[in-house]
């Protein structure tokens, strides 16, 4: 699975950011690239948001779990399920999360940061399921990962799916579906 909106919820942060940094105000909702770029925020100003949190712990570290992830995360793992996350972070900002997970009482053993707009293709071959909140993550592993779900948030509510991708809302939905 995916780590930013799907295990963790960076964006009430990003938000603080684009106030603090450069007076803009943004909903947290809005704060996914295809919403936000262009119109509210310019490209270089979402990723000096991006950069400003991701590798500094002290503005990453009030970033919560989304509901319920902590919890159904760890019931797959008891239950058996072999947990990896895919991410597009790297170095620094691959340590904050895993730090922010464990902060939050989830251990997850396998990460593998594959850094931003780099296929998920090799790091994810050979899973049964893939969960991704990023549309394109997904279309992109068509034929690789037998399962994709697309986690359901507003931000990617208007999208047409391709058949072989679904969108579940919500954890809880989510553990259903592949417990
Ligand atoms: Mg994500």
């Amino acid at each position: 699975m995916d780590c930013d909106k799907v295990i963790l919820d960076p964006d009430p942060q990003k938000a603080a950011l684009a106030k603090e940094l450069f007076g803009i105000d943004i909903l947290p909702e809005q704060c996914k690239r295809e919403v936000a770029v262009p119109g509210i925020l310019t490209l270089e100003q979402y990723r000096e948001i991006q950069k400003t949190l991701f590798y500094n712990w002290e503005m990453s570290k009030g970033i919560l779990p989304v509901p319920g992830a902590v919890d159904y995360v760890r019931m797959l793992m008891d239950s058996g399920h072999f947990i990896k996350v895919i991410t597009s972070r790297t170095g620094e900002a691959l340590e904050i999360a895993q730090r922010l997970c464990r902060q939050h009482g989830l251990e997850i053993f396998d990460w593998q940061g594959v850094g931003h707009d780099v296929s998920k293709k090799e790091a994810a071959k050979g899973l049964d399921v893939y969960v991704d909140d990023d549309y394109d993550k997904l279309e992109d592993l068509i034929g690789i990962v037998p399962n994709l779900i697309l986690f359901a948030w507003p931000a990617n509510q208007g999208i047409t799916l391709d058949p072989r991708i679904i969108r579940i809302e919500g954890w809880e939905n989510l553990f259903q579906h592949i417990a």
